[in-house]
C-alpha cells in the first residue's frame, strides 16, 4: 500500500491534461511565433490556454503572462515592479512566511551595489505573523512609507495552509497607491482566486500545483500595471516575457486551469473531510501532537503537525519506507538542514520545527490511503520517539492542539 500525501510539493498530471498536451509534443509542434498554419495552430492553442487561465483568476486574457513556473512569476512580479518604479520608491513590504521565491527575491535587493543582475539599495520590511501563521493587515499598513514600491503577500501558505486576509491588504495597497503582488501558487485550485476582488495588481500561479506539468506558470498583470521584463530577446507575451512559448506546457496549464475551475468545489468538499479525519486520528492516537497554523482559515488539503520528540527527517524517511510520502518544511542549505522558516515564524522552537511534518492531500487521495496513514503514522512516530535522546518522558494530554 502507498499513500502520496505531498500534493503541495507537486501534483500528478491529470490524464485530461496529458491528453490535451500530447498533440503539441507531436504533430502540432509549430512555433506560436510563426506565420504559417503550423504556427497558427500553436498560437490558437496558446490563446485558448490564456482564456482558460484568465477564467480561473477572473481576469482578462490580456492580463495573463506565461512563465516557466511560480518562481519565475514571483521574480518577474518583484523585480519587474522594482525596475519599473520611479527612482525614489525603494522599499518592499512582505511577510515572514512567504515562499523563498518571494522572500529571497525581495532580500536580494537589500544592500548596496549590483549583485547577480540586481541593483541593490531597496529596503525590505518583513512583517511577522501570529502563532496561527496569519499576518495583521494593520501591521502592513503601519510598515508603509512614502517610498514603498511593492507589497507582496501570499494567499495560502504552502507549509501550514493558512489563508491570509488578502482582500484587506489589497484595499490598503490600493488606498496607498502601492503595487500589490500576491503569490497564489498554493491557493489556485484549492480556494477561489479572483485577482480583481483580492485587489492584486500581480498574482502568481504554477501549473504543477494544479495537476498540470512542471516548468510552466503564469503571472496575472492587471491592465496598465508597469512591469519591466526579466529577459531580453523578443516580443512574446506582449514584451513582458520574451522567448519561444512553451506550447505543450501552456496548453497543459490551460487544461489544468479549466479543470481546477470546474472541480474546485467538488475537490474541496471531498478532500477537507479526509484531511480532517487524518488530522483528528493522529491527534487522538499520538500523545502531544499539535497542529500548526490557522485551522479555521486554511486551504482544505493541508495539515501541518508537530510530533514532539520525533525528528521530522527520521519520520519522513521511515514513513517513506512504508510507502507514505509527506514532507518536512526544512530547507537544505550548505549541507545542513535548516528548520522551516515558516514554522519558526509561527513561533515554534527549532526543535519543534524540526519535529514537524506536512501532509497535503489531493484529487487522487483515497479514503484507503488515509486509513493506511492513520494505521502507520502513530507506530512510526512512537518508534522514532523511543530512539530519540530528546523524547519526552511524560506524555502530553491526548489530542492536545
Ligand atoms: N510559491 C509558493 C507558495 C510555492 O509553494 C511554490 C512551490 O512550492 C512556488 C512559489 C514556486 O513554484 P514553482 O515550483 O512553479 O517554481
Amino acid at each position: 500500500m502507498r499513500a502520496y500525501l505531498d500534493y503541495n510539493a507537486t501534483t500528478p498530471v491529470d490524464p485530461a491534461v496529458l491528453d490535451a498536451m500530447l498533440p503539441y509534443l507531436g504533430e502540432n509542434f509549430g512555433n506560436a511565433g510563426s506565420v504559417h498554419s503550423a504556427g497558427q495552430r500553436a498560437r490558437a492553442a496558446v490563446d485558448d490556454a490564456r482564456e482558460s487561465v484568465a477564467a480561473l483568476l477572473s481576469a482578462k486574457p490580456s492580463e495573463i503572462v506565461f512563465t516557466s513556473g511560480g518562481t519565475e512569476a514571483d521574480n518577474l512580479a518583484i523585480c519587474g515592479t522594482i525596475a519599473a518604479a520611479a527612482q525614489p520608491r525603494k522599499h518592499i513590504v512582505t511577510t515572514a512566511v512567504e515562499h523563498h521565491a518571494v522572500l529571497q527575491t525581495c532580500e536580494a535587493f537589500i544592500g548596496e551595489g549590483v549583485d547577480k543582475g540586481i541593483e541593490k539599495g531597496t529596503d525590505v520590511t518583513v512583517i511577522p505573523v501570529d502563532s496561527t501563521g496569519v499576518v495583521d493587515p494593520e501591521a502592513i499598513r503601519r510598515a508603509l512609507r512614502p517610498e514603498t514600491a511593492l507589497i507582496s503577500v501570499m494567499l495560502a501558505n504552502n507549509e501550514c495552509g493558512a489563508i491570509q486576509p488578502i482582500e484587506e491588504i489589497g484595499r490598503i495597497a490600493a488606498e496607498a497607491k502601492i503595487r500589490f503582488h500576491c503569490d497564489a501558487v498554493q491557493a489556485a485550485g484549492k480556494i477561489p482566486v479572483d485577482a480583481r476582488r483580492l485587489g492584486a495588481d500581480l498574482l502568481s500561479i504554477s501549473a504543477h500545483k494544479i495537476y498540470g506539468p512542471k516548468g510552466v506558470g503564469a503571472l496575472y498583470v492587471r491592465s496598465s500595471t508597469p512591469l519591466v521584463p526579466l529577459f531580453r530577446g523578443g516580443h512574446a507575451e506582449r514584451d513582458r516575457r520574451p522567448g519561444t512559448e512553451n506550447v505543450p506546457g501552456i496548453v497543459g496549464l490551460g487544461k489544468a486551469a479549466e479543470l481546477a475551475r470546474l472541480r474546485l468545489a467538488e475537490d474541496a468538499a471531498r478532500i477537507a473531510p479526509l484531511r480532517d479525519r487524518l488530522e483528528s486520528a493522529l491527534l487522538e492516537r499520538i500523545p502531544g501532537v499539535r497542529v500548526n497554523g490557522d485551522t479555521a482559515r486554511r486551504v482544505p488539503n493541508t495539515s501541518n503537525l508537530t510530533f514532539p520528540g520525533a525528528g521530522g527527517e527520521a519520520l519522513l524517511i521511515s514513513l517513506d519506507l512504508q510507502g507514505i510520502a509527506c514532507s518536512t518544511g526544512a530547507a537544505c542549505s550548505s549541507g545542513s538542514t535548516e528548520p522551516s522558516h515558516v514554522l519558526l515564524a509561527l513561533g515554534l522552537s527549532h526543535d519543534a520545527a524540526r519535529s514537524s511534518l506536512r501532509f497535503s492531500l489531493g484529487r487522487q487521495t483515497t479514503p484507503e490511503e488515509i486509513d493506511y496513514a492513520i494505521a502507520v503514522v502513530p507506530g512510526v512516530a512512537e518508534r522514532i520517539r523511543a530512539l530519540s535522546p530528546r523524547a519526552p518522558q511524560s506524555t502530553a494530554p491526548v489530542g492536545a492542539r
